[in-house]
C-alpha cells in the first residue's frame, strides 16, 4: 500500500470500510462490534484534524499576512475573495433551483411515504434539536452575524471550533498590526508563527499517514447507521437531482481551473483529491481544512499569503454545495408539502437566503439542513409543517451531505487557485514528505 498515491490508499480504505459496513450489518453482534472497536478510530482521526485547525489557522494566517508587506494587498485579496465566492454561490444555487424546477422530484412522492416518513422521523431527537437551533436563532438580531465575529475573549475564540471566524477576526488583527510596527520588534514574532505553521503542517503529513485507515472506520459506521434501503429509494429521484447538481458545479470549477489559471483541471482533481475523499469521508469541511491547505499549498503551488487566507474563510463561508442542496430541498418540500408557495418571487428570495444561510452554517456535519429551516422560514412555509419538511428529507441527509461537503471544499480550493492567479500568487508546487528533514531511525 506504501508505494501507492494517497487518494488510491483512501479510496480503497473507503471501499473495504463500505464492505466492512455492510457484513457488519448483515451480522447479528455486528453493531456492538462496530460501536466498541471501529467507530472510535474515525472519531480519532476527526478529533486529531480538529486539533490542529486553530494553530494551523493563525499561524499560516499571521505569516501570510505579515509576508504581504503592505495593508493594501490584503484589501484587494480581501474584497476578490468575497466576490469570487459570492458569484460562485449564486450560481450553484441557480443550478440547483434549475434542476428542482425542470425535474420536479417531489412530484412522485406518495401521501403514504409522507406519512411513514413523518411517523418515522418527526418526533427525531436530531430534528428536534435542529428546530431548536433554529428558534433560537429567530430570537436574535440581523447583523448578529456580523456581531458574532467579533471576539470579546481571544483565548475563548481559540477554545471553540465553531468559533473559526472569530479566531480568523484575531488573527488578521494581529497581522495587521505585525505590518504597522517596526521590523525589528515584528520579526520575533513572525519568526515564532513561522516555525508554528511547519510543525502545524507536519503534523498533517503524520496525520495523513492514518487516513486510509481512519476512512475505512468512517465509512463503515456510516454504512452500519445508514436507513433502511425502501426509505432511502422512496427518496432516490430528489437524491438524484441534489448529485447531479453536485456533478454540474465540479465540472464548473474544472473548467474555470482550466480557462482562468491555464493549468490541467485532471491534475488539479488529483492534487485536491485526498482533501475531496476526506471531506466526503468526515462530512466536515472544518475538519477538513487543514488537509485542504496542506494540498492547495505544497501540491497545488498557491502562495500561503493567499491560501491562508482564502481557504480558512472559505471553509467557513463559502458553502456551494451546501447552497444548491438548500435551493433544492426548499422547493421539493414546496412540491411536497405547500405547493402553493411554489412562486417566482418565492425562488428569488430562496437565491438571497440559501447565500446568507451558507454563509452562517457550521462547517460540520447536518449543518445545512438547520439553515434549510431558515431558508423554509423566509418564503413563509407554514412553521407547524417544518418538523414535517425535515422529517422528509432527514433520510437521505447524510449521503448528500458527504456529496456537499466534498464540492464545497473543492470550491474552496478552486477559488483559492482563481484569487491567487489573480494577484500572481499561483506558483509550483513543493511538495514536502513528512520524513524529508528528519535524519534518524524510527
Ligand atoms: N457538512 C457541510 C460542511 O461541513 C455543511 C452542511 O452542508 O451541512 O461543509
Amino acid at each position: 500500500m506504501k508505494n501507492l498515491a494517497l487518494h488510491w490508499q483512501i479510496l480503497i480504505g473507503m471501499v473495504s470500510g463500505i464492505l466492512f459496513g455492510v457484513l457488519m450489518n448483515n451480522w447479528v453482534g455486528g453493531n456492538d462490534f462496530m460501536f466498541h472497536w471501529i467507530t472510535p478510530l474515525g472519531t480519532i482521526f476527526v478529533k486529531m484534524l480538529k486539533l490542529i485547525a486553530v494553530p494551523l489557522i493563525v499561524a499560516s494566517l499571521i505569516k501570510g499576512i505579515s509576508d504581504l508587506k503592505d495593508i493594501s494587498k490584503f484589501r484587494k485579496m480581501g474584497l476578490r475573495t468575497v466576490l469570487v465566492y459570492v458569484t460562485t454561490t449564486v450560481f450553484a444555487i441557480t443550478i440547483g433551483l434549475s434542476l428542482v424546477n425542470t425535474i420536479k422530484p417531489g412530484k412522485g412522492i406518495s401521501q403514504e411515504t409522507i406519512i411513514k416518513l413523518k411517523n418515522k422521523y418527526a418526533d427525531n431527537e436530531s430534528i428536534n434539536e435542529k428546530m431548536a437551533t433554529f428558534k433560537e436563532s429567530k430570537k436574535k438580531s440581523n447583523l448578529q452575524f456580523i456581531v458574532d465575529m467579533v471576539p470579546d475573549n481571544a483565548f475563548k475564540a481559540m477554545s471553540e471550533n465553531k468559533l473559526m471566524l472569530q479566531v480568523i477576526f484575531f488573527t488578521i488583527l494581529i497581522g495587521i498590526s505585525l505590518l504597522l510596527i517596526e521590523e525589528k520588534l515584528a520579526k520575533p514574532l513572525k519568526d515564532f508563527f513561522d516555525s508554528l505553521n511547519e510543525v502545524v503542517l507536519k503534523m498533517v503529513d503524520l496525520i495523513m499517514l492514518t487516513a486510509p485507515y481512519a476512512v475505512f472506520a468512517l465509512l463503515a459506521t456510516v454504512i452500519v447507521n445508514s436507513e433502511d434501503a425502501s426509505i432511502l429509494l422512496a427518496l432516490l429521484k430528489y437524491a438524484l437531482v441534489v448529485v447531479v447538481g453536485l456533478l454540474l458545479m465540479i465540472i464548473f470549477y474544472l473548467s474555470l481551473v482550466s480557462i482562468y489559471t491555464k493549468r490541467s483541471p485532471f491534475w488539479f482533481l488529483k492534487q485536491i483529491s485526498p482533501a475531496q475523499l476526506l471531506a466526503f469521508s468526515t462530512s466536515s469541511s472544518a475538519a477538513t481544512l487543514p488537509v485542504t491547505m496542506e494540498r492547495v499549498e505544497e501540491h497545488i503551488g498557491v502562495d500561503k499569503e493567499v491560501s491562508s487566507f482564502v481557504l480558512p474563510v472559505g471553509a467557513t463561508i463559502n458553502m456551494d454545495g451546501t447552497s444548491l442542496y438548500q435551493a433544492v430541498a426548499a422547493v421539493f418540500c414546496m412540491q411536497v408539502l405547500w405547493p402553493e408557495g411554489l412562486v417566482f418571487s418565492n425562488q428569488l428570495i430562496i437565491i438571497v437566503t440559501a447565500l446568507l444561510a451558507s454563509i452562517g452554517s457550521a462547517a460540520v456535519p447536518g449543518a445545512g439542513m438547520v439553515m434549510l429551516v431558515i431558508v423554509l422560514d423566509a418564503i413563509g412555509f407554514p412553521s407547524d409543517m417544518l418538523p414535517i419538511a425535515l422529517a422528509l428529507i432527514f433520510a437521505v441527509d447524510r449521503p448528500l451531505d458527504m456529496c456537499r461537503t466534498a464540492v464545497n471544499v473543492t470550491g474552496d480550493a478552486t477559488v483559492a487557485m482563481i484569487v491567487a492567479k489573480s494577484l500572481g500568487k499561483l506558483g509550483k508546487p513543493h511538495i514536502k514528505n513528512w520524513d524529508d528533514s528528519y535524519k534518524g531511525d524510527i
